[in-house]
């Protein structure tokens, strides 16, 4: 017998399921999706660059699964309420929502950040998951009752939801209230079988971390503090991706998931 042949628990197996990634066009959503894509399932994802979608949904497609792009901002209600329809009549159903679509900033210090800048934040980083966990629970609530229930939502926060972040007191803000919301959504949408998780990235090489990975100083002082001694790659957040979209983790739910490393706990 060969050794796959006797693998018999295959829980993570996702054909059969559509997974939506806000912001899955590069970065850590791009990783989870693929990781989702290669695992078996459909994939949708929305950004805000056409370029970058198409070219993500064909590196994804190539995994030989459904996967397309949305152009959405997710800050914008109505964008996120007819991209939601759209991806559940395009795609036949939604069974996974991964609200990853975030953005940072460069603000020398709360004293010196202005309301513009803490409104843009707030806008992509809390409203935008909002409208996308309101318009997917919509989504699987009238699925359930038609008699269909199930359903996954998994948010990406931040460890400076839970540690202090200097200089990042509006993006620290909408990371734990993206816990509280998640929190709130997983309790009142249990009964019709939808669990909602965060996941807590440390320290990822993405775009949005591209000045601190050419700064010498940030080499210096915290990749010694990481315990893996390394920056996180969006690949690290593809098996954590694959579980919650997963029937594994269909009694999991109200969890918080940190991707960091050990960092938070050295
Ligand atoms: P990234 O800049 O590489 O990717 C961000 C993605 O979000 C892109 O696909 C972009 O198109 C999309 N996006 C931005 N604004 C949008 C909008 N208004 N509407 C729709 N899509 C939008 O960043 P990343 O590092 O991959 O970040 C992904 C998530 O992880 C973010 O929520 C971020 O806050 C979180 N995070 C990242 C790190 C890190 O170290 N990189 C650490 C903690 C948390």
């Amino acid at each position: 017998m060969r050794q796959e042949d006797r693998v018999t628990y295959k829980p993570f197996n996702l054909q059969g399921k559509v997974a939506l990634i806000t912001g899955g066009n590069r970065g850590i959503g791009f990783g989870m999706a693929q990781a989702l894509a290669q695992s078996g399932a459909d994939v949708a994802i929305w950004g805000t660059s056409a370029a970058r979608n198409e070219e993500a949904a064909a590196a994804l497609a190539a995994e030989g699964v459904n996967a397309a792009a949305w152009r959405v901002d997710v800050s914008n209600e109505d964008e996120v309420m007819a991209a939601m329809a759209d991806v559940a009549s395009t795609m036949g159903r939604i069974d996974a929502v991964f609200a990853n679509a975030g953005i940072g900033y460069g603000a020398p210090s709360f004293v010196d950040m202005d309301t513009a800048v803490y409104r843009k934040v707030m806008s992509v980083n809390l409203d935008g998951v909002f409208w996308t966990f309101r318009e997917a629970c919509r989504h699987m609530v009238s699925r359930a009752q038609a008699g269909d229930p199930g359903g996954s939502l998994v948010g990406v926060a931040s460890l400076a939801a839970i540690e202090g972040a200097a200089r990042n007191e509006a993006y620290a803000a909408t990371k734990g209230a993206v816990i509280s919301m998640i929190k709130s959504i997983a309790v009142e949408h249990a009964r019709y079988g939808v669990r909602a998780n965060a996941i807590l990235p440390g320290w990822i090489a993405t775009d949005m971390t591209a000045n601190a990975q050419a700064n010498p100083a940030f080499a210096d002082k915290v990749l010694p503090r990481i315990p893996a001694r390394r920056w996180g790659r969006p690949e690290d957040f593809g098996g954590v991706a694959v579980y919650l979209a997963s029937d594994a983790s269909a009694y999991h739910s109200g969890d918080l998931f940190v991707v960091d490393g050990g960092y938070a706990i050295f």
